[in-house]
């Protein structure tokens, strides 16, 4: 399933237009359960029958749920570290990836793998690292942009020698439209630092990421 690396990402690559404060998302809800009803109707959908009654809720509510990311506070999650003496790379691999592609609302899906070396020593709980994918993922999102916000976040909050995220995944958008069922993953990959300037300690990471 693994395809060639395809891209090393430029850093600054997209606008972080999806990166509003986190206490300035202003979420109605009765605005997007109506706005629902008025889509599923322009649709010409009978909303007034039994399966679809609900409906209108139900979507707001999950998509309110999937872009939940959007009010985490990303400094937060990385503010609790811990010193831990190592000259090798901490490395993530096989963190589930389910976010939303901000070009047609439909889901991507796939594996985040997060290395990177400790500048001062300090280190995050794993654990930390999944939460930072999801504070990411659950937002209207593009899969260059995701992976290099992951990576500038890890530069910004905890100051390491390097750090290298890769990204595959598939997008509903591509495999459940047009008339071709193929099976494309597509892979992104952010580098900063000592993995952007060294391709030798790029590539030896990524083949024990592989
Ligand atoms: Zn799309």
């Amino acid at each position: 399933m693994i395809n060639p690396i395809t891209s090393n990402l430029p850093e600054d690559l997209e606008t972080k237009s999806n990166l509003a404060e986190p206490d300035q998302v202003v979420v109605d809800f009765e605005a997007a359960e109506h706005a629902m009803q008025q889509f599923l109707i322009a649709l010409g959908e009978d909303v007034e029958r039994e399966g679809l009654a609900d409906t209108p809720r139900r979507v707001a509510k999950a998509m309110i749920e999937l872009m939940s990311g959007r009010t985490e506070d990303v400094g937060e999650i990385l503010s609790r570290r811990f010193k831990q003496e190592t000259d090798s790379p901490v490395m993530l691999r096989d963190i589930e990836l389910f976010s939303l592609c901000e070009h047609h609302l439909l889901p991507f899906i796939g594996k985040v793998h997060i290395a990177y070396l400790p500048g001062d020593g300090y280190v995050v709980g794993l654990s930390k690292l999944a939460r930072l994918v999801d504070a990411f993922a659950k937002r209207p999102q593009i899969q260059e942009q995701l992976t290099n916000q992951i990576a500038d976040s890890l530069v910004e909050h905890l100051s390491p020698k390097g750090v290298l995220v890769w990204v595959e995944a598939e997008h509903m958008c591509m495999k459940m439209r047009g008339v071709k069922k193929c099976n494309p993953v597509m892979q992104t990959i952010a580098s900063r630092g000592l993995y952007r300037d060294d391709r030798g300690a790029r590539e030896e990471l990524l083949a024990m990421l592989r």
